[in-house]
């Protein structure tokens, strides 16, 4: 592989989110025709000069149809993955060997991406690969991930990856034709979503009710994540024929979550989405306006400090509903933070005994969400 050296401009870039239900279908067999037209369509994107990143599921699925297990609790599914994966990897290598283009497998945990000098390396790597014309398949590390430092699922994995790579659009594709409003007869696909509003949470719960596609719940707690960075998301069916490349040339196709071109820098988008908050700070009203002006937290602003933390670490930012106003890396321990809830600058130093910020969080280490 010949490294080029980095460049500084970033690129097109699409993430194409395939779950397991479109990498095995609904009785788990193997989608091969599908998963060939997808991977010729990737290349198409290619050629137009996109970089692309495929997240894929499927790994739990594939080892399932190669080792019958028992109950399936956690670790048996853990065993699972470690072995799907290495057949999931196969079959994408197979496919694009037949289109010249080299895949790298790349795992990741919630944990990963939670440490900023982890979630640098993990997005080195990535525009490494990308530079490189390789195509990187992505999958969370099930093997080694339990609970706490889990995506969960692929959806807010790919969206979070968007953001790790600054990328234009994640394309989620299942096996429905986007987000659907059941209301009407026969149900309508929204065509477009410039935010996840109330009313937009509200279509799921009618959906599923009705036995649709599971799982846009997370889907549109994906989208959310993807609009607080500035990326858009789209949801569409991945058996629509040249569905991303039509999509690509703007074709009104599924569902699509449009950003407001609101861009946060790379640092900005790791405090909206990258890192797992260790604890809440809850702002009086003053504070939460000024949060909202992007300007810093001040002791004096706290009204509660929730969580252990250290210097650092990323605090979520409330406002007096207990609603998340934003996200920022706290100047003060946890245990200090508790004597200074409420303090003016001036009584810092004789309460700490030593002279530290006057903010706890500086508004350069901040990310304050807007909000609709
Ligand atoms: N990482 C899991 C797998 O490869 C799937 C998670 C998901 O479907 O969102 O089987």
């Amino acid at each position: 592989m010949d490294l080029p050296n980095q460049s500084p401009m970033s690129s097109r870039r699409v993430i194409v989110k395939c779950g397991t239900a479109v990498m095995l279908g609904s009785e788990g067999k193997l989608q091969g025709a599908l998963l060939m037209s997808l991977a010729q369509q990737i290349r198409g994107l290619r050629d137009q000069g996109y970089e692309v990143v495929v997240v894929s599921s499927g790994a739990v699925g594939m080892g399932r149809s190669l080792l019958k297990t028992g109950q399936e609790d956690l670790r048996e599914k853990q065993a699972l993955a470690a072995l799907g994966q290495v057949e999931l990897m196969n079959v994408w290598r197979r496919l694009f060997d037949l289109l010249d283009i080299q895949v790298a497998q790349v795992l990741l945990t919630r944990e990963d991406l939670r440490a900023r000098e982890r979630y640098l390396n993990a997005r080195n790597t990535l525009v490494t690969l990308l530079q490189a014309g390789v195509l990187p398949v992505i999958n969370e590390n099930d093997s080694v991930a339990v609970t706490e430092i889990r995506f969960g699922d692929n959806d807010i994995l790919s969206c979070l990856v968007g953001a790790l790579v600054d990328a234009e659009v994640v394309i989620n594709l299942t096996q429905a034709p986007g987000l659907l409003d059941f209301s009407s007869d026969p149900p309508t696909r929204i065509r477009l979503v410039p935010a996840i509003t109330p009313d937009i949470l509200k279509l799921v719960r009618s959906e599923t009710s009705r036995g649709g596609t599971g799982g846009m719940l997370s889907k549109l707690e994906a989208a959310r994540v993807a609009l607080e960075c500035g990326t858009s998301m789209v949801i569409a069916k991945a058996q629509e024929p040249d569905v991303l490349v039509r999509l690509m040339q703007g074709e009104d196709i599924g569902t699509r979550f449009q950003s407001g071109g609101r861009r946060l820098s790379s640092r900005k988008r790791w405090l909206a989405a990258g890192g797992a908050p260790r604890g809440k700070l809850h702002l009086d009203a003053g504070a939460t306006k000024a949060l909202a002006a992007g300007r810093s937290v001040l002791p004096v602003g706290i009204r509660q400090v929730e969580g252990e933390f250290g210097i650092g670490d990323l605090v979520s930012l409330l406002d007096p509903e207990g609603q998340e106003r934003g996200r920022g890396l706290v100047n003060y321990p946890s245990h200090e933070l508790h004597k200074l809830i409420g303090q003016p600058s001036a009584n810092l130093e004789a309460l700490l005994g030593y002279r530290g910020h006057p903010e706890a969080v500086h508004r350069d280490h901040l990310y304050a969400k807007e909000m609709s």
